[in-house]
């Protein structure tokens, strides 16, 4: 059960609540977050709470809301909670991801030298994109391959981002420690960009990560989905995340790992955007490029990674990440899958069009 406070509720207001679910015999956890218009406060209540009536809590002043969470990703969830509209999406740093448009994060898988981030971010500032990916802590299959440069490149990173107008930069974190690595150097730089924290499909359960990411209010995160377990599983470790109170989530679809996507590295699984909007009220993320994982091109002159650029956002997706580099041949992680930065008008007016296609199939369904 998930209880809502008004906006102006008093202390005594929530004092009363409490009195009332200690009465019950449950526990609770009370939660603070600036949501969209205001400071939201819920109270989350364990233990067994079907004996408990809505109507208990519903009466008492101060309440706004009492719904009964049958998920178990109580906070990411949408429930049937059909009278309370929300708003799905946020934006951090001037950069809104949102069901309005569809925003991209094209950039580097691993950023190996500073003139490549320089030429990543000048080929962005050039058509105007303010967000980028960047990696510097690659999680890898195998100890012997390149780890990315940690907290080493993140001072020209932020430097450069300074000076093309990058305000948003997606980056995994593997350990609790980067996460403030990366705060440190924004503070040190001074920077006015900033850094949305990545989770990858390799730590979708890792939940010390998560309750860490979690609690880094001050960075929104985009949040992978596991590879090798179902949706429900990384929806419940998502939540982790919520749980400690960071609300600013995007839910990637990256492909899931099978033998039965080959010869793509991941079977991709956009078809699963509508099942995570209908779940939940999280703004949704393709990653066609780890999805492929190649830069084939079909008999139609259009690559297997635009074509699942193309099944990703007809179906709604907020946002694409997607991986580029100046030259893919040399690339440090994943060069094969790595568009050319000369690909980039051609990306843009690609997802322009099925934008386009996909509000015009909307309206077709709406009218
Ligand atoms: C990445 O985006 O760089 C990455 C490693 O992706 P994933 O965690 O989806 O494999
Ligand atoms: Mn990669």
């Amino acid at each position: 059960m998930i209880i809502t406070l008004e906006a102006d509720a008093a202390k005594e207001d929530l004092g009363r609540v409490l009195e009332l679910i200690k009465n019950h015999g449950l526990s609770y956890k009370v939660q603070e977050y600036q949501g969209t218009f205001h400071k939201v406060i819920e109270i989350l209540l364990f233990g067994d709470t079907k004996s408990v009536p809505l109507s208990a809590f519903e009466g008492l002043p101060g309440v706004l809301r009492v719904v009964r969470v049958s998920q178990k990703y109580r906070l990411i969830g949408r429930h049937d909670d059909s009278n309370s509209p929300f708003v799905r999406g946020f934006t951090a740093n001037g950069v809104t991801i949102s069901e309005d448009d569809v925003t991209l994060f094209p950039g580097l898988c691993a950023v190996d030298n500073e003139e490549n981030v320089e030429k990543m971010f000048q080929a962005l500032h050039a058509l105007g994109i303010h967000q980028t990916r960047m990696g510097a802590y690659k999680p890898r299959t195998s100890p012997y391959d390149f780890q990315g440069l940690g907290k080493d490149c993140l001072e020209y990173v932020f430097r450069l981002a300074d000076k093309y107008d990058i305000r948003l930069i997606s980056m995994e974190v593997t350990a609790p420690h980067h996460i403030e690595e990366i705060r440190s150097a924004l503070k040190e730089t001074n920077a006015k960009t900033s850094v949305m924290l990545q989770i990858g499909t390799r730590n979708t359960q890792n939940f010390e990560l998560l309750k860490a990411v979690g609690k880094a209010h001050d960075f929104p995160v985009l949040f992978k989905r596991g590879m090798g377990i179902t949706l429900e599983e990384s929806l419940n470790a998502a939540e982790y995340v919520a749980a400690e109170g960071n609300q600013r989530i995007v839910f990637c679809l990256r492909g899931v790992k099978t033998h039965l996507g080959a010869p793509h590295r991941n079977l991709v699984d956009f078809a699963h955007i509508p099942v995570v909007k209908r779940g939940t009220k999280l703004p949704v993320c393709i990653d066609p490029s780890h999805s492929v994982g190649s830069m084939r091109v079909a008999p139609d002159g259009i690559s297997d990674i635009f074509h699942a650029v193309g099944q990703g956002i007809i179906a709604g997706a907020d946002m694409v990440l997607i991986d580029f580099h100046p030259e893919p041949e040399k690339a440090m992680c994943d060069g094969p899958q790595a568009l050319r930065l000369e690909q980039l008008p051609q990306f843009i007016a690609y997802v322009q069009k099925v934008r386009a296609a996909y509000n015009e199939c909307k309206a077709i369904f709406q009218s």
